[in-house]
Parts: C-alpha cells; sequence; structure tokens
C-alpha cells in the first residue's frame, strides 16, 4: 500500500481538536492493521477519543523496544483562504494538501504504511511499539498523558521512541542538507497573576489602579532574563552547523539565520521565554470604573531541568501583594544527543539521500507528547524523516493555511523509515 493513500485517506478524515474526535481515523488504521492480521488494542479514554496500540515484534526480542508514536488529531482549520479544501486530500503539482499533511498524518501514514511493509516483508530487529495516539494538539491529555498514566504496561521495554518533530531537512547554505532530529524539548508553565488595587471612580481617584501597574510589570517579564546555560543539543547544534557552514560556532545568531525557519526556531531553544498573552481588567461599557484587580497572563517555555529556576525568576518581577496561579503545564524532555538510534537514523537518510551532509540535534522550543513518554523513562527523538526539495518551508506548514508536503519528499521519509526500523 503507498504510504501517499494512506495518507489521503487519513487527511479525508476530519479530527480536528478541539472538534471533531480521532475515532473514525483510529478505526481506519485497525481496519488495515486488522486485514494485514495485525494485533492491535483500541483504547478510548472518553467516548470517541480513541488511542491504537500495537506491537511489531522483532527478530532480537532481547533488545530494549522502540516506540513510534504519531497524533491522530489535527488543529482545526477554516476552509476560507485554502486555495485546496483542506480535508480532501487534493494533490496538485506534487503536492498534498490538508489539515495534518505535516502535523502529523503524514508520519501516522509513514508509520501504517510500515507496519503493513512489515508484516508482509520481513521483521524489525528489536520489537517496535506502535501508538496511535489521540489529544496532542489540547495537551494530550486523553492521548500521550492518558497512555503514560493509566496504562504504561503497554510501554514497558521501550528505551526510546521517535516522533514529532524533526527528520526534516535543511538546506545548507553552500549546498547540500543536513536532516534535522529533535533531541530536547522545553516545558511549559502558564501563569495567571494577579494584580489588586482599590476600586473607585476613574475621574476621582486611581492612586491604586490595577490596571496602571500592568505596564511596568509587563516591561519586567520582558527583560527577564533567567542564569542558565543552554542545553547540549543547542550546544551540539551549533558545533554541527559551523562545521558544515563554516559560520561562527559561538555567535548563533548569524550561525543559524541562513538555516531560515528551523534556524529561528532552533534558536528559542537555548533559553527560557517569558510572554505576556492575555490582559483581564475592567469591562465595556464601564469606562469610569477603576476596577478592582487586573490579570495578566503568562506564556512561559523553560528549558529541561529548569522549571523551578523558571518559577522563581517569573516571582522575582512580582511585587509583594502580587500572587499567581498555574492553570496548566507541561514537562520537557531531553535525550542524548549521540548515540546508536542517532548513528541509525543518519545511516538510513544516507542511504535514501547521498547529498545528506550530517543531522543536526536541536531543542523543540515547543511541547510534543515527547514530554508524557518521557516521564516513563523513555528516550524520545522527534524524528519523522522526510527529505525536503530546496526552497520548501517545512516548519512554516504546522497549523497553517494550505499545510502540504511534497508527494515525493512522502515516499522518500517512507523508505528512509523503513531502513531505519529493520537496520535499528
Ligand atoms: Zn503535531
Amino acid at each position: 500500500m503507498d504510504v501517499l493513500e494512506l495518507c489521503r485517506d487519513l487527511l479525508r478524515i476530519d479530527t480536528s481538536n478541539p472538534g471533531s474526535d480521532e475515532a473514525a481515523a483510529a478505526e481506519y488504521v485497525a481496519d488495515r492493521l486488522r486485514a494485514a492480521g495485525i494485533a492491535y488494542e483500541l483504547l478510548e479514554p472518553a467516548p470517541g477519543r480513541v488511542n491504537l496500540v500495537s506491537v511489531m515484534p522483532g527478530r532480537e526480542p532481547a533488545l530494549p523496544r522502540l516506540a513510534l508514536h504519531g497524533h491522530l488529531d489535527v488543529v482545526p482549520a477554516d476552509p476560507a483562504g485554502w486555495s485546496h479544501p483542506p480535508f480532501a486530500g487534493e494533490i496538485a503539482e506534487g503536492m498534498l494538501y490538508g489539515r495534518g499533511a505535516v502535523d502529523m498524518k503524514g508520519f501516522v501514514a509513514m508509520m501504517l504504511g510500515l507496519q503493513l511493509e512489515l508484516a508482509e516483508h520481513g521483521r524489525p530487529r528489536r520489537d517496535l511499539v506502535f501508538c496511535y495516539l489521540a489529544d496532542e494538539e489540547t495537551g494530550s491529555v486523553l492521548g500521550a498523558r492518558w497512555l503514560a498514566e493509566k496504562r504504561p504496561e503497554l510501554l514497558s521495554g521501550v528505551a526510546e521512541a521517535i516522533g514529532e518533530v524533526g527528520g526534516f531537512s535543511v538546506a545548507l547554505p553552500g549546498g547540500g542538507r543536513a536532516y534535522t532530529i529533535q533531541t530536547a524539548e522545553r516545558g511549559s508553565l502558564w501563569f495567571s497573576i494577579r494584580v489588586p488595587g482599590v476600586a473607585g471612580h476613574a475621574a476621582l481617584s486611581g492612586t491604586a489602579n490595577p490596571v496602571r501597574r500592568l505596564g511596568p510589570l509587563i516591561e519586567r517579564i520582558n527583560a527577564l532574563r533567567v542564569e542558565e546555560e543552554p542545553p547540549a543539543a543547542f550546544r551540539a547544534l551549533c558545533t554541527e552547523v559551523a562545521r558544515l557552514t563554516g559560520g561562527p560556532e559561538d555567535d548563533p545568531e548569524p550561525l543559524l539565520a541562513p538555516l531560515g525557519v528551523f534556524g529561528q526556531a532552533a534558536l528559542r531553544g537555548r533559553r527560557t521565554d517569558f510572554v505576556p498573552t492575555q490582559t483581564l481588567a475592567g469591562r465595556a461599557p464601564n469606562y469610569n470604573v477603576i476596577p478592582e484587580v487586573a490579570e495578566l497572563g503568562v506564556d512561559c517555555r523553560y528549558l529541561p531541568g529548569g522549571r523551578e529556576r523558571a518559577r522563581t525568576a517569573l516571582e522575582s518581577v512580582l511585587e509583594p501583594d502580587m500572587t499567581y496561579e498555574m492553570p496548566a503545564s507541561t514537562l520537557e524532555a531531553e535525550a542524548p544527543v549521540v548515540g546508536p538510534l542517532l548513528e541509525a537514523a543518519l545511516a538510513a537518510i544516507r542511504g535514501h539521500d547521498p547529498e545528506c551532509r550530517g543531522l543536526l540535534p536541536y531543542v523543540m522550543p515547543a511541547g510534543t507528547d515527547a514530554a508524557a513518554l518521557s516521564t516513563l523513562g523513555i528516550h524520545c527523538y522527534g524524528f519523522t524523516p522526510l527529505p525536503l526539495p530546496d526552497g520548501f518551508d517545512y516548519p512554516a506548514m504546522f497549523h497553517a493555511r494550505d499545510e502540504r508536503v511534497p508527494v515525493e519528499s512522502l515516499r522518500g521519509g517512507m523508505e528512509i523509515l523503513f531502513r531505519l526500523a529493520t537496520d535499528y
């Protein structure tokens, strides 16, 4: 079965989160596996919210297992402004269009294609555990987090995992390509800061106006820097890019700028960021009322190991009467930047793409299902292989209008994944 057909079928199933559920996509995967005689288990933590786990036994069952994971849900898509409808799986000029083409039904189709291929032709070297997951786009609660908390035995013996985001190629200045691999990701903390004041008439009082206090607070948050070293993956990225391009290893901004959107994203992986995202105070039409309280929402992304550091830093810019809550958070993930899996990934890429000049480890600035799986001690890598034509801006496709993937890239990725799965 061609990976392209599998991907088109999956794109035609609307799994918008929020909006639709994953059941139909999980059923689609289940139907294919059943027809090929492959065992699987369906897990439904809430009605319609379905995960599927399936194990392909390896030739050397004593080896640690490798998990492959992909999420079945996608972010919603407003068809207005798309040049091809987001849930039709249309192909034009060598591109497959659809919500999820890169995030991440392309890889889900590769996982399924790999299972069907292995069922016909031979076995992987080690046991492979395939996880088709729900609910990644709104925090993994009914997907990876649920699986790690409620059914961890399904992942027993798994030492490493591959999933999003990485494996795509980036063009190097001066020619050739390198391939990315996510070896770490930042965790997130959401703060809701409460700034108190004294309510009153705007024309008469104003000494304790909480809205006025927001301004200096936001400035202090914008200027906030946490004292910390960049993660190993960031240092390894700089070393490798400097080797491949001759750029300045100790000056990350000019070094990574030629790598486009990927370079910009990777730069965020060197430090903790605090971004004010919400303000809440007062209410129209009462422009003459000083509110009693103002609230400020802040999105914080912290480096692996830096959760408490980030929290302490945020506290340092609050005044004594300001309090905060943390309505939600996610964990970080970090795996070694060298090792047999990375070597096998590079060998698999080179078997398909002789112009591959290296592998670029990096810190994913946002969160994925890897954080939840890491709580089980699994080393998670973002590696969904995809050899791309020069000029195709893959990171810009995530959650974007006209999300699309080159058809040949999908097939090339399938080849690389098959090599990796059978050789590693
Ligand atoms: Zn995703």
